[in-house]
């Protein structure tokens, strides 16, 4: 839209029959306050670290701007109006109700980037809801944002996070009274936010639903935001290729594939859990976009599910590379008929598995240092090792960076040294006990059995087979596990590792005989290894802490848990004390109890 509206209607929810983009401006905050600051993202937009003593001025002008109560010189504000399928069906129009672009940033460099403000106030697309985020969700997305890309995975960035006196109402408490929580608003900084579900807004009327997109059915705007997305972000393909053909979309559309079968194979190699997989949480670019109810893993279980609305663990772990497939079969009807469906869908069955485990592997590889052959049985040993992790409740990202210190030769002593390490931080008898507890009710689970010996097909069908298959196995660990005592535990731990590290000493060996200088090898394993296993991931009670001291005016810790996630690969005394501190506390709260 190029008409400025009258100020005052610019926040107003309102019908914008044939917008993708409408202006808006922030609303104010009452005294805002620098949180956090990410020097590296806002390096990105030519903003450089403060002169030493001038530190305090800029807290103070990141906090007036990137609060939105001041405008940059030459933006221009305005809300992406998108839609997407919600847990598997179309939702119609649902974004962007919280976040507002503030323009374009040329860097220094030649960069360009897009700088956002989430919940910075109404748009015309809030709906009921108020534009405002609060300071724990802020915190969350303020620190996973970085912390992925110190990981080295795809995603959008954070500037800042600026918090205020200002109040939202968003839970009830207990007590029946309202918890009233601080606007805070994150700046955040993509190439593009543009989503599948940007695209999904020229959906007419949904034939399952029958709801109704919003109404930007027209030709024109859906191909000039094909262009516009292909030649501002896939430039070799739209020079490669004529305007609008089919053969440019095609690869543009196969290109897309390949990025988002990469991201989730990064995902599913550090045991992060994106919680909230619809089409409108999809980057057109193949990043890691909107941080909610994300997760990552502690101890190693395929089915975890991080958002706790997400009762049919729609988006637990092990789903993910399938649902961002699901996904991109939506993004595909969403380009008809610029694309053709019969094209993309063949794109889509050529590329997206098999980069998904191209990628998977390779990453992998480099996380257990097998660096200089890749052997078949290569996806065996990954999966095996997961799967004694799950059995003994071995943490995701302490096994594999312990995995580092194993070195291959099996002297008795060394071995049973390590055996040690690696069971001690496996699950403890309850918490296994609580993993593996039976989910079925004993009546319904004979009942299915019954069911299932009389109708295989159907069962097969709708996959109640394989349900009854893994509750059988969880009632026959837990039966296992009832008999053991603590000290049964550890020898029945260090047994199934026990197991696995002699099949990896096998393959390392056989790296071993293809080189010449074993010791050589060996610093460029570990090197590697440590290279691709953070020693610092974003855990929940990390977070949580920090934010907590948040709430109570203290952003230290905020700012202490940035600076590990800044560095994960490496060991760094900032966070381990912030752990040390919580296992202290723990120890503490549970002699109280
Ligand atoms: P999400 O589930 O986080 O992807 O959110 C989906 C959409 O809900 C967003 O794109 C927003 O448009 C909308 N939304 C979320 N939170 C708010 C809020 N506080 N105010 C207005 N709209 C919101
Ligand atoms: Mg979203
Ligand atoms: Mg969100």
């Amino acid at each position: 839209r190029s008409l400025p509206l009258d100020p005052s209607e610019e926040n107003v929810p309102r019908q914008v029959p044939g917008a993708c983009f409408s202006r808006v401006r922030p609303s104010p905050v009452q005294s805002p306050r620098l949180v956090a600051l990410s020097l590296p993202a806002l390096a990105l937009l030519g903003l450089e670290p403060p002169a030493a003593g001038a530190l305090e001025e800029l807290e103070a002008e990141a906090a007036l701007y990137f609060s939105g109560n001041r405008l940059l010189p030459g933006a221009e504000p305005a809300a992406h109006c998108y839609c997407g399928h919600q847990f598997g069906s179309f939702a119609g129009q649902l974004g962007d109700g919280a976040a507002m672009y503030l323009g374009e940033v040329l860097s220094p460099r030649g960069e360009r980037w897009e700088i956002q403000l989430k919940g910075a106030g109404l748009t015309p697309f809030s709906r009921q809801a108020d534009g405002r985020k609060v300071l724990r969700s802020s915190i969350r997305e303020f620190l996973c944002s970085e912390a992925m890309f110190h990981l080295g995975i795809p995603t959008t960035r954070a500037g800042t996070c600026v918090t205020s006196d200002s109040k939202v109402v968003r839970d009830i408490l207990y007590d029946g009274n309202p918890k009233n929580e601080r606007c805070t608003i994150v700046l955040r900084i993509a190439s593009t936010f543009i989503r599948f579900g940007s695209f999904e807004i020229f959906k007419p009327t949904d034939e399952h639903t029958g709801r109704k997109g919003p109404s930007v059915n027209r030709n024109d705007i859906r191909i000039q935001m094909l262009n516009y997305v292909i030649s501002t972000f896939y430039p070799e393909i739209q020079q490669a290729y004529s305007d609008n053909s089919v053969q440019r979309n095609a690869a543009f559309f196969r290109e897309v594939t390949k990025r988002t079968a990469r991201m989730v194979a990064e995902w599913q190699c550090v045991g992060f859990c994106h919680g909230v997989l619809n089409t409108d949480n999809m980057s057109i670019v193949g990043l890691t976009i909107d941080y909610g109810p994300f997760g990552f893993m502690d101890r190693y279980d395929p089915e975890h599910i991080c958002n706790g609305s997400d009762n049919g663990g729609r988006y637990a772990y092990n789903k993910q590379p399938e649902i961002c497939k699901w996904n991109l079969g939506k993004l595909a009807e969403a380009l008809v008929p610029e694309l053709p469906l019969e094209i993309s869908e063949l794109i889509l069955e050529e590329e997206y598995d098999a980069e998904f485990e191209r990628h998977y592997l390779q990453k992998m590889r480099k996380k257990l240092g097998l660096i200089h052959l890749e052997l078949e049985d290569d996806d065996k040993l990954v999966s095996e090792l997961l799967e004694t992790m799950h059995l003994t409740g071995g943490d995701f990202t302490n096994t594999f960076r312990l995995l580092s210190s194993f070195s291959g030769d099996l002297d008795p002593l060394k071995l049973e040294d390590f055996l040690e390490k690696i069971a001690m931080q496996c699950a403890s008898m309850e918490e296994l006990k609580v993993a593996f507890r039976p989910q079925m009710d004993p009546r319904q689970l004979s009942m299915m059995l019954m069911l299932a010996q009389s109708n295989p097909q159907l069962f097969a069908l709708i996959g109640t087979k394989a349900n009854i298959t893994k509750e059988l196995e969880r009632i026959d660990q837990f039966s296992k596990l009832q008999q053991l005592t603590a000290a049964d535990l550890l020898s029945r731990n260090k047994r199934h590792w026990k197991e696995w590290l002699q099949k990896y000493r096998v393959r390392l060996e056989k790296e071993i005989e293809s080189i010449s200088n074993a010791d050589v090898w060996n610093a460029e394993r570990v090197k590697i290894m440590n290279s691709n296993n953070p020693k610092y991931i974003l855990r929940n009670y990390i977070a949580q802490n920090a934010i907590e001291a948040a709430e109570n005016g203290d952003f230290t810790e905020v700012r202490e848990v940035l600076k590990c996630l800044e560095n994960p690969f490496e060991e760094t005394e900032g966070l381990a004390a912030v752990q040390e501190d919580q296992e202290e506390e723990e120890t503490l709260a549970a002699a109280a109890a």
